[in-house]
C-alpha cells in the first residue's frame, strides 16, 4: 500500500491548524468525532448556496435538484458498505438512532417474554441501553457475551447464548473504548443458524476499514456520518430488503406514506417510509461527499495508518511502566484508538492536563459504563487516531503525561 501524504491531507482541515496558547492542537478524539475536510464543507456550502430546497420530489428545479442530490446519497452509501441498493440504506440522525429504529420497529413488535437477547460485555450504550429497555417493555430476557482479560469476545460463551432461544443478537464491530475488532461475520452466521436477527453497531468500523455489509451478513448495521469525516446529524441504518419491507416504522408524518385517509394509512417506497418529515439534506450531501473523499484515499490505507499509529502509542504507553492500556495487544483486531490509566491519575485529570499541552482526549466512561465497571474503574482516557494524525501527535501526548504525574501521583 502507498503511504498516505499526510501533509496534503492535513491542508483540507484548517481546524487542524487552530492554536491555544501559542500551541497548535493535537486532536486525538476522533471515536467522538472526525474532523471534516474541505470538500466535504464545501459540498453543504454549496447545496445552501445553490440548491437548498425540500426534498419529496417537488414540483420545481430546487428542489428536483435537492431530491435528486438527497436520494443519489442513498445510492453513494449502498455502494461504499456493499448493499443491494438505496431501498437498503435510511438515513437516520445517528447511530443511537439507527440502533432504536430497530428496536422499537422490530423489537417492540417481534420479542415475547422468554426470547433471549443477546449481547456484549463491550456494547455501546447506543445498544446496551435501547435493547435492554426495549426487552424490559416485552418481557425478553438480556444475555451479554463475556470479555476476557485480553479484551476479547468470549466466542464459547457466544455459542452458548446464542441458541434457540435467542431472538437478537446485537454486537459492537470495533469497540470504541477497548479498540476490539470482533468476529461479527461468525456472530451473524450464529444468529441465523438460530433464527436470531442480527444487527451489528459499526460505529467505529466504517470510518476506518473497508466495510461490506454483503461480507459480514448482518440483517441490520448502523454508523454515524460524524465519525467519518461528515456532517453531525446523520446515521446509517443499512438493513437488509426483505427485513425492512416486513417491519412498520416507529416515526410516523409526512413523507412516507403512500395512501391516508382519516381513518388509516399505507407505507411507502423504501427507504422513505422509514424517513418521515424533513430528512436531514445538507448532511446527506456531506455525507455522499464525504464517502467519495475516504474512497479517493482508500480504506485499505486508512485502517493501515491507524493500525500503525495506534501500535506506536500502545508501544510509547506501555513503555511509561505506570500506564494500564485496556484492550488487545496491537495488530490486526485493534482498531486505531487506546484506552488507558495512568497509576493515581485520575482519567479526568490527564485529559486535563493533555487540554494544558492542548492534547485532545476524551476522558469518561465512553458510554460503556457497564464494561469500565467490569474493568474496575470509574473511568478511563482515551486516544483515538484518524488519517490526518500523525506519530509527532503521539508523542505529545505522551510527553504531557509526566506532567500530569508530578500533579497528581
Ligand atoms: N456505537 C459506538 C461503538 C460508538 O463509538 C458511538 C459513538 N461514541 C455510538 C455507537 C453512538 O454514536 P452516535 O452518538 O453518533 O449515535
Amino acid at each position: 500500500l502507498e503511504p498516505l501524504d499526510i501533509g496534503a491531507i492535513r491542508e483540507e482541515f484548517p481546524i487542524l491548524e487552530r492554536e491555544f496558547d501559542g500551541q497548535q492542537v493535537v486532536y486525538l478524539d476522533n471515536a467522538a468525532t472526525t474532523q471534516t475536510p474541505d470538500p466535504v464543507v464545501d459540498a453543504m456550502s454549496d447545496y445552501y448556496r445553490r440548491y437548498n430546497s425540500n426534498v419529496h420530489r417537488g414540483i420545481h428545479h430546487l428542489s428536483q435538484e435537492a431530491s435528486i442530490a438527497y436520494e443519489e446519497a442513498h445510492d453513494r452509501v449502498a455502494e461504499f458498505i456493499g448493499a443491494e441498493g438505496r431501498e437498503e440504506v435510511i438515513f437516520t440522525k445517528n447511530t443511537t438512532e439507527a440502533e432504536n429504529l430497530v428496536a422499537y420497529s422490530w423489537g417492540l413488535a417481534e420479542l415475547e417474554p422468554g426470547d433471549r437477547v443477546v449481547l456484549t460485555e463491550m456494547e455501546h450504550h447506543a445498544s446496551l441501553v435501547t435493547w435492554q429497555q426495549i426487552a424490559h417493555q416485552t418481557g425478553a430476557d438480556v444475555e451479554y457475551i463475556r470479555v476476557d482479560e485480553r479484551g476479547r469476545l468470549d466466542m464459547d460463551h457466544a455459542r452458548e447464548l446464542i441458541d434457540d432461544d435467542a431472538a437478537v443478537v446485537s454486537a459492537v464491530h470495533v469497540s470504541n473504548t477497548l479498540g476490539t475488532v470482533n468476529p461479527v461475520a461468525e456472530l451473524t452466521a450464529l444468529a441465523d443458524e438460530h433464527d436470531a436477527l442480527s444487527v451489528i453497531d459499526g460505529a467505529q468500523a466504517v470510518p476506518n476499514r473497508p466495510v461490506d455489509v454483503g461480507e459480514i451478513d448482518a440483517d441490520f448495521y448502523a454508523f454515524s456520518g460524524h465519525k467519518m469525516a461528515g456532517p453531525t446529524g446523520i446515521g446509517v441504518l443499512y438493513g437488509k430488503q426483505e427485513l425492512l419491507e416486513e417491519m412498520d416504522p416507529y416515526l410516523y408524518g409526512g413523507g412516507m406514506i403512500r395512501k391516508v385517509t382519516f381513518d388509516d394509512s399505507t407505507w411507502g417506497e423504501l427507504p422513505w417510509k422509514f424517513e418521515p418529515g424533513t430528512p436531514p439534506i445538507a448532511e446527506a450531501v456531506g455525507l455522499a461527499a464525504a464517502v467519495d473523499w475516504l474512497e479517493e484515499i482508500g480504506m485499505e490505507r486508512i485502517q493501515a495508518h491507524e493500525e500503525e499509529l495506534a501500535r506506536y502509542a500502545y508501544e510509547q504507553l506501555d513503555a511509561e511502566g505506570d500506564v494500564e492500556i485496556y484492550g488487545p495487544e496491537p495488530g490486526p483486531d485493534r482498531g486505531g484508538l487506546v484506552s488507558f490509566n495512568v497509576e493515581g491519575v485520575h482519567a479526568h485529570d490527564l485529559a486535563s492536563i493533555m487540554n494544558d499541552h492542548t492534547v485532545a482526549v476524551r476522558a469518561g466512561d465512553h458510554c460503556t459504563q457497564p464494561l469500565h465497571d467490569k474493568l474496575g474503574v470509574p473511568a478511563s482516557t482515551r486516544a483515538s487516531f484518524y488519517v490526518y494524525n500523525t506519530r509527532e501527535e503521539i508523542d505529545k501526548l505522551v510527553a504531557a503525561l509526566d506532567d500530569a504525574r508530578q500533579l497528581f501521583a
